[in-house]
């Protein structure tokens, strides 16, 4: 509860800078590094879709990354687009597309919020039961 209070109030400064932004209240290079973490409308859709099927339809198992991106790409193809790489994580992961990222942080929700999806312990391996 405290998480997604701290999420939501989080996200709210960052609209209400924006709007700040446009008013040219803040230098454009304020507005540019603000904007380049906020998640585009595509990869916030794929997110909620994430969460709320709760992965039910991945095979059930101990399951590999790869595995999910795959399935998470046939069961959401219009929702993940490949031309659109990470700007978040620019040591790891160079080149990755932006919605794996938001597959994996779909993954730490789930993995709080259900039962059913649980982190194996092992880099790259997740549980679903
Ligand atoms: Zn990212």
């Amino acid at each position: 509860m405290v998480y997604s209070k701290i999420y939501k109030s989080s996200r709210f400064i960052k609209k209400y800078i924006l709007l700040l932004c446009r008013y040219r209240i803040f230098s454009s290079c304020v507005y540019n590094l603000i904007k380049k973490n906020m998640a585009r409308p595509i990869e916030s859709q794929l997110y909620r879709e994430l969460v709320d099927s709760r992965f039910i339809f991945i095979e059930r198992g101990i399951i590999e990354i790869n595995e999910i991106y795959n399935a998470v790409k046939r069961q959401y193809p219009d929702l993940c687009d490949d031309e659109f790489t990470c700007v978040h994580h620019q040591n790891v992961g160079i080149g990755q597309s932006e919605w794996k990222h938001t597959v994996r942080t779909a993954l730490l929700r789930c993995r709080r919020i259900y039962d059913n999806v649980e982190f194996s312990g092992r880099r790259g391996y997740w549980i679903f039961t």
